[in-house]
């Protein structure tokens, strides 16, 4: 099954290499692409929030971050293939832009924390083209924001600002980089600064 429904919320059923293989498929075509990681948190928010859910709905791929929702699958018998964990999937594909050289963008966490979780990824993937940060404490929507993502020109952006704020800000900003791969990656960046 390539698509599997768990308490309403519809995960695609990918190992993590078929993953990784689709999105450089479309990153190469510039086939603009939404990605959320959904956790067993994030299934249960999203039951309790419709204009969340709706957000993931736009989304272009779910992926089950958790063993929960692997679990789930199991025991309502459509059995996902394996857990795609956001933290994995960002490393996968910043290595995969370090070798095609597709500039990336990093916004969220505090204040400094994109920026030293932007010179870890550049020291870990050689060649690593990251061409623009930003803390993630900002009005959704705010002009100079938008500004300085478009003059970026990211073809990846990884979005690391916790749920739902992470997502309602990839749906606003998508329509302004629409050749561009988004993905809201929670803590990632506190871990990758680290
Ligand atoms: N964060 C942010 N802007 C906000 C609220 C939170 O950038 O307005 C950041 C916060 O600094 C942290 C991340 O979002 O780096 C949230 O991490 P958490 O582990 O709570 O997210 P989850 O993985 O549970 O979605």
């Amino acid at each position: 099954m390539s698509r599997v429904n768990v308490l309403g919320m519809t995960f695609d059923n990918y190992t993590m290499a078929e993953f990784v293989d689709r999105l450089g498929r479309r990153l190469a075509k510039q086939e603009g692409t939404f990605i959320v990681t959904a956790n067993p948190e994030i299934v249960m928010y999203a039951r309790e929030h419709p204009e969340y859910q709706k957000l993931v709905d736009e989304a272009d791929f779910v992926t089950a971050d958790g063993i929960g929702v692997v679990k789930g699958a199991a025991m309502l018998g459509t059995p996902l293939k394996e857990r795609v964990t956001g933290y994995d999937l960002m490393e996968k594909l910043l290595a995969l832009a370090a070798t095609e050289h597709y500039p990336v963008y990093f916004i969220g966490a505090k204040p400094g924390i994109a920026d030293q979780a932007a010179a870890k990824a550049r020291q870990r993937f050689a060649g690593l083209d990251i061409v623009g940060t930003h803390d993630g404490y900002f009005p959704l929507g705010d002009a100079g924001v938008t500004q300085q993502m478009i003059a970026a020109k990211p073809a990846l952006v990884f979005a690391a600002m916790g749920y739902p704020r992470q997502e309602e800000f990839i749906a606003g900003m998508r329509r302004h980089l629409p050749d561009a791969l988004f993905m809201g990656v929670g803590g990632s960046f506190d871990v990758l600064s680290g």
